[in-house]
């Protein structure tokens, strides 16, 4: 079995960056929802869904095994937010998220009431469709937003094994919050966000981590590299068994996808 990518949007990729992925021992990648600029209608949500279940088609014909996510990112929040709009783009995930295999990329960018309330409604449509949610952290503030992102977990009674924290660092606050919790932590193999450095460094400190650790690229839109998963596997087994880097390029993703 191949590496997973547990994170990335490849409508933004050409088929030839999909192709190396293959070539280079990609198998399977999660592939979410986002869009650059917020979409003007709940028409237009629809249609990014859409587009997001054409691409399982087109990477499935290339080789790659594409597991897809719906729900509403924090910075795709449409501008005509008023509540029965806001209904609409809800009704559409809702609808969605039964031919999705999980709910995201969903969470907090700036932490205001509008974000939180649209994470807590997607939350419980995840919770009662039972899949699997993939939460995004933003760069600024990350430990204030992680916060308030677990007390909504807790207030909507979403269990930790069915919930990935992506973009997380290496920050001692951030594994204190997570250490004695089940969730999954996502790491994004970026220049300016983590490194294998700071993956060794997260299992060096308690070693139940490599168990939930997930690594991705999130590729797409903005700078990125889509092979930075195998290259961070290239790394990491410079310094752990080859067994246990590979949970942490495949075997927790896996296990997270197929609950
Ligand atoms: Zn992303």
């Amino acid at each position: 079995m191949g590496f997973i990518d547990g994170h990335l949007h490849s409508i933004y990729l050409s088929w030839h960056d999909l192709s190396l992925m293959v070539e280079e021992g990609i198998d399977a990648i999660v592939t979410l929802a986002y869009t650059p600029i917020p979409p003007s209608s709940s028409s237009s949500l629809r249609d990014h869904f859409e587009h997001l279940m054409f691409d399982k088609i087109r990477c499935g014909s290339i080789g790659l095994r594409a597991y897809i996510g719906v729900g509403i990112h924090p910075r795709n929040i449409p501008l005509n937010n008023n509540v029965s709009t806001m209904d609409e783009y809800l009704k559409v995930v809702e609808n969605y998220l039964g031919r999705a295999n999980l709910l995201g990329e969903v969470g907090l960018e700036s932490g205001s009431e509008l974000e939180a309330s649209i994470l807590r409604e997607q939350l419980l449509l995840a919770k009662k469709a039972d899949k699997p949610v993939i939460i995004h952290t933003p760069k600024t503030n990350k430990i204030g937003i992680l916060e308030k992102t677990i007390r909504i977990i807790d207030d909507v009674g979403l269990s930790d094994n069915r919930v990935l924290l992506d973009h997380l660092t290496p920050s001692p606050r951030i594994i204190e919050l997570v250490s004695d919790r089940d969730f999954y932590l996502g790491f994004t193999m970026q220049p300016g966000k983590t490194s294998p450095e700071d993956v060794l460094y997260v299992v060096k400190t308690d070693e139940e981590f490599v168990e939930r650790i997930i690594l991705n690229s999130d590729s797409g839109v903005y700078p990125s590299y889509p092979l930075a998963v195998v290259e961070a596997y290239e790394e990491l087994v410079e310094d752990l068994e080859k067994t246990v880097a590979y949970r942490l390029v495949s075997l927790n993703a896996l296990r997270f996808l197929e609950h």
